[in-house]
């Protein structure tokens, strides 16, 4: 059997912060404000995770209100939230994240990302696949205020 489940996460961009996606620091002059390091790549995937085994959210798992996550390693709470669904009898199948972000461009740093995400969770190489698109000028992403991933992932029994 497999199921099917979405995330999406957004952050804000702010001055003094490495910019972390996918487990990668990525040269820029900004970073994204969070509570963990704001890895909204790892966010959203951690979400579509959970989604698809029916396992709730990251905020349930993870809350930024408890100060054991601040600053936290998202990668470590996307192997934990794998972790947890395969004690369900879960694996990850597949992957397929968009990130939409005006500023930087991603393009070079996509692959990189995806090897970093296959290896924090045990899955097969090109299990994870990882696309950038800007906004077209339109809305937060377009004036450069903030980035937006968007998840799909696959779970199948094991
Ligand atoms: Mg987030």
């Amino acid at each position: 059997m497999t199921r099917v489940g979405i995330g999406y996460d957004s952050h804000r961009f702010v001055e003094g912060r490495p910019l972390i996606l996918g487990g990668v620091t990525i040269p820029y002059a900004r970073g994204l404000a969070g509570h963990s390091d704001a890895d909204a790549v790892a966010h959203a995937l951690t979400d579509a995770i959970l989604g698809a085994a029916a396992a709730g959210d990251i905020g349930q798992l993870f809350p930024d209100t408890d100060p054991q996550w601040k600053d936290a390693d998202s990668m470590e709470l996307l192997r934990s939230a794998h972790d947890l669904v395969r004690g369900r009898g879960y694996a990850l199948a597949q992957a397929d994240l968009t990130i939409i972000s005006e500023q930087p461009k991603l393009g070079p740093h996509l692959g990189t990302m995806a090897a970093a995400l296959t290896a924090r969770l045990g899955a097969p190489p090109g299990s994870v696949s990882l696309k950038a698109k800007t906004n077209e000028g339109m809305g937060f992403i377009g004036r450069g205020e903030g980035i937006a991933v968007i998840a799909v992932a696959t779970l199948e029994a094991r």
